[in-house]
């Protein structure tokens, strides 16, 4: 099982910040800004990719996860991403949307 399957599973105890049947999210270890969430299907896909191919719906409530969480956290802006690939620096196989605020960021990204 990977360790977000594990985390979704609640076989590693986390702090979950939305859950819901489908989705769950959390803080991620390493933050790249004041506010770094991380929110995943609960059901294992490798990518976004593979996400939306499969559960359109599951894709959408990520979408919808972090629209509520970027208005619990007050972030007046905020960047939302799915690394898709290891060349676009996607390095854990589950896949799951990043939540990144509270502070300013830079276009392009690196
Ligand atoms: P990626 O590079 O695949 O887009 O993002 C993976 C993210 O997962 C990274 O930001 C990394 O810090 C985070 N991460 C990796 N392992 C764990 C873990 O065990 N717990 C949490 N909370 N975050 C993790
Ligand atoms: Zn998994």
């Amino acid at each position: 099982m990977c360790i977000f399957c594990k985390i979704a599973a609640g076989e590693i105890p986390t702090n979950f910040l939305y859950e819901s049947a489908r989705v769950v999210a959390f803080k991620d270890l390493d933050p790249q800004a004041p506010a770094h969430i991380l929110i995943i299907p609960r059901q294992h896909f490798e990518n976004a990719a593979e996400l939306a191919a499969a559960d359109s719906a599951t894709l959408s409530e990520l979408f919808g996860a972090a629209r509520e969480l970027a208005a619990t956290l007050g972030l007046d802006g905020y960047r939302i991403t799915f690394n898709t690939g290891a060349s676009a620096g996607q390095s854990v196989f589950h896949a799951h949307l990043h939540l990144l605020g509270g502070r300013p960021f830079a276009w392009p990204p690196g």
